[in-house]
């Protein structure tokens, strides 16, 4: 079927990839438009719950390996995950050999990267047998540079003129190459990431990203029971929502389609017909009435409160402040203050067992009254483009709150106003998420 866009880039995730059933489905949503043409694969994720992603078996196989463990009936299971696709699939592709290349590089001790990044080249080469498109390895078209970094403008380059006139291609997701030719995959989740460089790449009309939800959700499912899909957001609040922890997409996704102002859009493979969230550079033109796009939340964050009379007297202070955190290579999340007190909120995984060198160099740097450090606290974040300029709305969060009894630590509010972050106990993290859900979306 022809339709009003000429060229899609479509990423199916884990789970619409997880067995023959769902390779089947995947396939259906591919062919029933010619232009899904790149298609990105992730690794056979999880069929059921409880079951396991084929990158955690992959990576389970590596932590034994390097700690002279016995890995073999993990990679046994790998090995069947892939045959019991092709079985079902009746196709003719057989990956013996590059099981063995694979069983032997772990063997001999091989990077836990190129062994994680297997799951997606394996699926690729089944998914490419399956529909008939040529397989491209990402190691191929997507580069990192020497200190590590994705090197956009390298992958780029290569990567649209590999693509360049070809009618239709399977690359693998997750992965790309080091200078040294050594394999290297982004963090967890990255498929999603190399959907949106080949998007970029091609110059897509649009980047779909298939998979089991119906889209970018109100709210964490896992968190209230089917929450509102959310029809169109901007790249702006996805990535706050995204980078707060709603991980239906990778936070660093947004980047490549940005730059190109390619739309993505999000849709469930177990439910092609609905039309899932479209994620765009600016609203205009669109109708929307929620005051509130959606909200998201993560735990384990710390927050070091500073005080000192006067702090607000002395010029520098808070740059002061800052600096320690940059000379002890910690990132800072906020940095909510008040006259005589500045907070600075980090991650607890960055700050835990260096406390006593952070309040040193506090103490040595700005001298303050007190230093508290205080662990487990949850932020949600509260965010929509619909929040500016509206009076009221921090004060509907509070009153939502307090109805729970819910004790609110930090409030921090960007200056666009599109989002609020409050800081709750973990112990009321989810209750907080779902009051305010209620307030706002139900
Ligand atoms: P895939 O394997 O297709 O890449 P992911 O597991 O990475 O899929 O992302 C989809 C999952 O994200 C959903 O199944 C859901 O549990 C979770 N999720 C978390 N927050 C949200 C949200 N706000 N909207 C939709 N899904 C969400
Ligand atoms: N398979 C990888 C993971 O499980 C990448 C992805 O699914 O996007 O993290
Ligand atoms: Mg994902």
């Amino acid at each position: 079927m022809k339709t009003l866009y000429e060229k899609k880039v479509v990423k199916f995730g884990g789970s619409s990839l997880a067995s023959a059933e769902q390779f089947v489905k995947s396939a259906n949503i591919i062919k029933a438009e010619e232009s899904r043409r790149f298609v990105v694969p992730s690794a056979p994720g999880k069929r059921f719950d409880g079951d396991t992603k084929v990158t955690d078996l992959l990576i389970s196989c590596h932590t034994k390996s390097v700690s002279g463990g016995d890995w073999s009936a993990d990679f046994t299971e790998i090995t069947s995950r892939y045959n019991d696709i092709i079985k079902g699939l009746s196709l003719s592709i057989d990956l013996s050999d590059e099981f063995e290349t694979i069983r032997e590089k772990i063997s001999k001790g091989t990077t836990l990267d190129y062994v994680a990044s297997r799951g997606e080249y394996l699926n690729g080469l089944v998914l490419a047998s399956y529909i008939g498109y040529e397989f491209i390895d990402a190691a191929e078209v997507i580069f990192f540079d020497v200190s590590g970094k994705f090197d956009a403008n390298k992958t780029n380059i290569v990567m649209s003129q590999r693509l360049a006139g070809k009618k239709n291609a399977v690359i693998p997701g997750f992965y790309g190459v080091n200078p040294d030719g050594s394999i290297k995959t982004f963090s967890r989740g990255g498929s999603d990431i190399t959907g949106a460089i080949v998007a970029r790449a091609v110059v897509a009309d649009i980047y779909e990203n298939w998979t089991d939800v119906s889209g970018f959700l109100m709210c964490d499912p896992r968190i209230v029971d089917n929450p509102r899909p959310i029809s169109i957001i901007t790249y702006r609040e996805l990535r706050e929502l995204s980078y707060m922890g709603a991980s239906v997409l990778h936070e660093d996704s947004i980047f490549p389609v940005k730059l190109a102002s390619i739309p993505i859009n999000i849709r469930n493979t177990n439910r092609p017909e609905d039309p899932g969230t479209l994620i765009v550079t600016s609203t205009d033109g669109y109708r929307t009435e929620d005051l509130i796009t959606g909200i998201a939340g993560k735990k384990g964050f710390s927050v070091i409160r500073i005080e000192k009379d006067m702090m607000n007297q002395e010029s520098g202070f808070g740059m002061r402040v800052l600096k320690v955190f940059a000379d002890l290579d910690i990132p800072f999340e906020h940095i909510p203050s008040g006259i005589d007190t500045m907070c600075v909120v980090v991650n607890t995984a960055d700050v835990k067992g260096r406390e006593y060198d952070i309040a040193s160099s506090i103490q040595k740097s700005v001298n303050p009254d007190h230093i508290h450090i205080d662990n487990n606290m949850g932020l949600v974040a509260v965010v929509g483009r619909n929040m500016a300029g509206q009076p009221g709305t921090a004060a509907r969060i509070f009153s939502a709150l307090a109805r729970k009894n819910i004790n609110i630590r930090m409030i921090d509010q960007g200056s666009s106003e599109l989002n609020i972050i409050i800081g709750v106990d973990e112990s009321s993290f989810t209750r907080a998420i779902k009051a305010i859900y209620k307030e706002f979306c139900s």
